[in-house]
């Protein structure tokens, strides 16, 4: 590894990433209701967030959105054929204000 790769990796873990607020547009779309405030629990760390707190990749088809506090896959989500597709293994809770 360079010193290079060293100094990059020291840095922000979660470099180039988003942040979820932009998972607040498609799950708006699916869900009805705002969800970037509801709180999620992760379920490999059990840490607490929110989801705009939720470190979001768009580099895949769709969007991926990963614990900040280990870095777990919580919620994948892309649109297929007409269809919302989600995929929340990684998130152990998920509360919605109703
Ligand atoms: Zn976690």
């Amino acid at each position: 590894m360079s010193t290079d790769e060293e100094e990059h990796m020291s840095g922000d873990a979660f470099e180039g990433a988003l942040d979820g607020n932009v998972l607040g547009g498609p799950l708006g779309e699916a869900f009805g209701v705002e969800l970037t405030a509801s709180r999620v629990s992760c379920a490999a760390c059990t840490r607490v967030a929110v989801v705009a707190d939720l470190v979001v990749y768009d580099a895949g088809p769709g969007l991926v959105g990963r614990c900040r506090g280990c870095g777990e896959v919580m919620l994948r989500m892309a649109r297929l054929r007409g269809e919302m597709v989600l995929d929340l293994r990684g998130t152990s809770l998920l509360r919605i204000a109703v």
